[in-house]
């Protein structure tokens, strides 16, 4: 892994500061994006874009979301030690590092080989309980529900019944939905299970993510 130095530290701090001013208030979340580095998730001749609040190439067609959004769904999921957590699109990794320094074991599950071969085993060097899949998020993973939390970090252009499914009661989902009037949009849903199996839902604005896609690919 790329070092980690006092330098990449003083930029991580800047950026937990830049996301205070744009609202963010979960202490949790600010620490762990104080903590997890997110440079070691881009090439490394791209350090410089690491601690700016963009979203950036990560190859295979990606991105590595914006911090900003990455604190935004960290923050709506409102997670809890020990939570277990699936995240559809594992993309970098980072999103995933970042709820596991808030204490949830995380399960995330990619659909594109190169990049699930790509970040599985740099996850691996984290000291984090993060467990990577290959296969088509749409589906989840029927053998570890049932999940406390869900997140998606792709967008999704329907609700998928079967990660409905396999939330619990009282679970929360983060889903950016695709607009009905606007394909290239999406609103930030919350969604919250109730007992009889319907879903509370809750919006927060405007997003943009790249698609969410059926079946695996190799590249
Ligand atoms: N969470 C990522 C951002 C991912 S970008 C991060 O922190 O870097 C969205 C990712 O979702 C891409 O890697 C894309 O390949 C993946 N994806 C799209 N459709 C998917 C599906 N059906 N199942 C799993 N992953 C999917």
């Amino acid at each position: 892994m790329q070092e980690d130095n006092y330098r990449h530290r003083g930029m991580r701090q800047n950026l937990v500061q830049v996301l205070k001013d744009k609202g963010i208030s979960d202490v949790n979340v600010l620490n762990a994006i104080g903590i997890v580095p997110r440079h070691v998730f881009l090439e490394s001749s791209f350090i410089e874009y690491a601690y700016q609040d963009r979203p950036f190439p990560i190859g295979s067609g990606q991105t590595i979301s914006q911090p900003f959004t990455v604190a935004m769904q960290s923050q709506l999921l409102s997670v809890e030690k020990g939570m277990k957590v699936l995240e559809i699109g594992t993309g970098s990794g980072y999103q995933a590092c970042v709820l596991a320094q808030m204490g949830a074991k995380v399960f995330t599950v990619e659909r594109q080989r190169n990049l699930y071969n790509k970040t599985k085993p740099l996850l691996a060097e984290f000291p984090y309980h993060i467990k990577t899949f290959l296969g088509d998020g749409n589906k989840g993973l029927p053998m570890f529900k049932p999940f406390d939390r869900v997140i998606i970090t792709a967008a999704a252009p329907e609700i998928p019944q079967d990660l409905v499914n396999q939330l619990r009661t009282g679970g929360i989902m983060v889903i950016p939905l695709n607009d009905e009037t606007d394909a290239m949009k999406q609103k930030m849903l919350r969604l919250t299970k109730q007992e009889d199996g319907s879903l509370r839902r809750e919006e927060f604005g405007e997003c943009k993510f790249v698609p969410m896609l059926k079946d695996v690919a190799n590249d």
